[in-house]
C-alpha cells in the first residue's frame, strides 16, 4: 500500500462531502452533510472488514475491528464529521504544492497567497508536498485528515493482517459547535481501555490538558421612556451592559494571554433602549480558578442588580467542555503509549496545553480519558490552513504504531 496516495485518495473523497457544522441549529447533527459522510464511511468501514458498525440516528457512527489477541488493550479513535464554519464557503477545493521558499499563489482569481513573512510555520516544510486549500475555504484537515489516517488504517489492516487487540472507531459529529457529537456517544458503545482523538496540529503535537470552558449570557432589561419624562426613569440597559464588560477588563483577555492563562471573552453584545444581551465565554485550566470566574460574574451580577434595581438582570452559566488532565488520575497508560510511540517514530513529542477543547475534553469529562495526537496541519479554522503531506503521513504511522504495540 503506498501511503501517501492512499491518504490523498481518502482524503479528497472525505473533503469532497461538504459537511460544516451549524450553530444555529440545535438538532445532532446540525447539517445534512455529516449524515452523508457517515453513511459514505459506514459503506467504506464495511468494504473494508470493519463490519461491525452502528450508525445512530444523530449520526454517531461506531465501528470495531474484532482483535485476535486477547491480552491487547481495546483501543480506540475518534475523529470528528463537521468542519468549522467560520464565514468561509463549505465547499473545499484541495490542492497539492510543493512548497520552493517562495510565496505560493493558492488562487489565480483571487490572488491568495501563502507566504513565510505571515506564515513562518512554512519555514519547516521546504521541499515538501503540502494540501492547501484555494482560499476560498478552510482546508477541512480538521478533522478530515483524521478520518483518513483512521480509514487508511482500516484498509491496512485488511490489505496486510496482523494479530492486533479490539479496535473501535468513533465519528462523531458537530465538534467544532460545543462536542455535541462527544456528550452524546453511548460510552456503553464504545468499551475501550486506551483513548485518543486525532485531531489538529503539527507534527510531534500531544494534547493532554485543555481549557476548562464555559459560556455565560447576561440578559438585561431596562426601562425606555420619552426624554421629556426620563428624568429617573428610564434605565438604559446598553449602559448596564457596558458596566458589566469593563469590570471584566483586568480578568484577562484572549488577546492578552497565552500558555496555561485564562481569560474571559466578551464574544457577542447586542442592545437596544430595552434590552441589552451579552456573550461571555470563560476559559481556564485551573479548576478551581474557573469556579472562581464564574463565581466572579455572579458577584457582578449581584452588584448591578443592586446598583440598578429597576432593571431586571439574569446571569447564565453553562459548562461546555473541561479540562482532560482533571481526568487523567492514573489511567496513564494511554499517555505513556503514545509518547512510546513518537520516541519509537523518532518525532519529537510537543505537548501543547491546548487553548481550546477536542471531543476528548468532553470524553474525559465523562470518565474516558481521552489525549490527541496530531494531524500534522496548521493555521486550522483559517483560509491558510495547510497539511504537509511527511506530517500527514507520520500521524498514520502514529495510530499504526499504536496497534501494533497494543
Ligand atoms: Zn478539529
Amino acid at each position: 500500500m503506498n501511503l501517501e496516495s492512499t491518504l490523498l485518495e481518502h482524503f479528497y473523497r472525505y473533503v469532497a462531502i461538504s459537511s460544516q457544522s451549524n450553530e444555529a441549529c440545535s438538532v445532532l447533527p446540525s447539517s445534512e452533510g455529516q449524515r452523508t459522510l457517515a453513511v459514505l464511511l459506514q459503506d467504506d468501514l464495511n468494504a473494508l472488514g470493519f463490519n461491525e458498525t452502528t450508525l445512530l440516528e444523530n449520526s454517531i457512527l461506531i465501528a470495531r475491528l474484532p482483535g485476535t489477541k486477547p491480552e491487547a488493550a481495546t483501543l480506540g479513535f475518534v475523529a470528528h464529521l463537521d468542519t468549522v464554519d467560520v464565514g468561509l464557503s463549505p465547499e473545499i477545493h484541495p490542492q497539492l504544492r510543493r512548497y520552493e521558499g517562495t510565496p505560493l499563489c493558492l488562487n489565480a482569481e483571487t490572488g491568495f497567497s501563502i507566504n513565510e513573512d505571515t506564515h513562518p510555520a512554512l519555514k519547516d516544510y521546504l521541499g515538501q508536498e503540502i494540501l492547501f486549500s484555494d482560499g476560498t475555504s478552510v482546508l477541512g484537515a480538521d478533522n478530515k485528515a483524521a478520518i483518513s489516517v483512521m480509514m487508511s488504517l482500516a484498509k491496512s489492516l485488511k490489505e496486510n493482517p496482523f494479530s492486533h487487540g479490539d479496535i473501535y472507531f468513533a465519528f462523531l459529529p458537530d465538534e467544532e459547535i460545543g462536542l455535541r457529537g462527544a456528550k452524546a456517544l453511548p460510552m456503553a458503545l464504545f468499551p475501550v481501555e486506551n483513548c485518543y482523538t486525532i485531531d489538529c496540529c503539527q507534527r510531534g503535537e500531544v494534547i493532554y490538558e485543555t481549557f476548562n470552558a464555559a459560556s455565560a449570557q447576561l440578559n438585561i432589561e431596562g426601562i425606555t421612556a420619552h426624554p421629556m419624562s426620563a428624568k429617573n426613569v428610564l434605565v438604559n440597559p446598553n449602559l448596564i451592559a457596558c458596566d458589566f464588560i469593563h469590570m471584566l477588563a483586568d480578568k484577562g483577555k484572549p488577546e492578552e494571554t497565552e500558555g496555561r492563562e485564562g481569560y474571559f471573552w466578551v464574544t457577542d453584545m447586542k442592545g437596544n433602549q430595552n434590552r441589552a444581551c451579552i456573550n461571555v465565554a470563560i476559559r481556564d485550566f485551573d479548576l478551581s480558578q474557573f469556579e472562581r470566574r464564574k463565581a466572579y460574574l455572579k458577584t457582578l451580577t449581584a452588584f448591578l442588580k443592586e446598583k440598578h434595581p429597576k432593571a431586571h438582570i439574569e446571569l447564565n452559566i453553562t459548562d461546555v467542555y473541561s479540562n482532560i488532565a482533571q481526568s487523567m488520575g492514573d489511567h496513564t497508560h494511554a499517555l505513556k503509549r503514545l509518547y512510546d510511540t513518537l520516541l519509537y517514530l523518532d518525532i519529537p513529542a510537543r505537548t501543547i496545553p491546548m487553548r481550546g477543547g477536542t471531543d476528548g475534553s468532553a470524553l474525559s469529562a465523562r470518565g474516558l480519558f481521552t489525549p490527541n495526537f496530531f494531524t500534522g496541519a496548521h493555521h486550522f479554522h483559517s483560509p491558510y490552513e495547510f497539511l504537509p503531506i511527511p506530517s500527514f503521513i507520520e500521524s498514520f504511522k502514529v495510530a499504526y504504531r499504536l496497534v501494533e504495540t497494543a
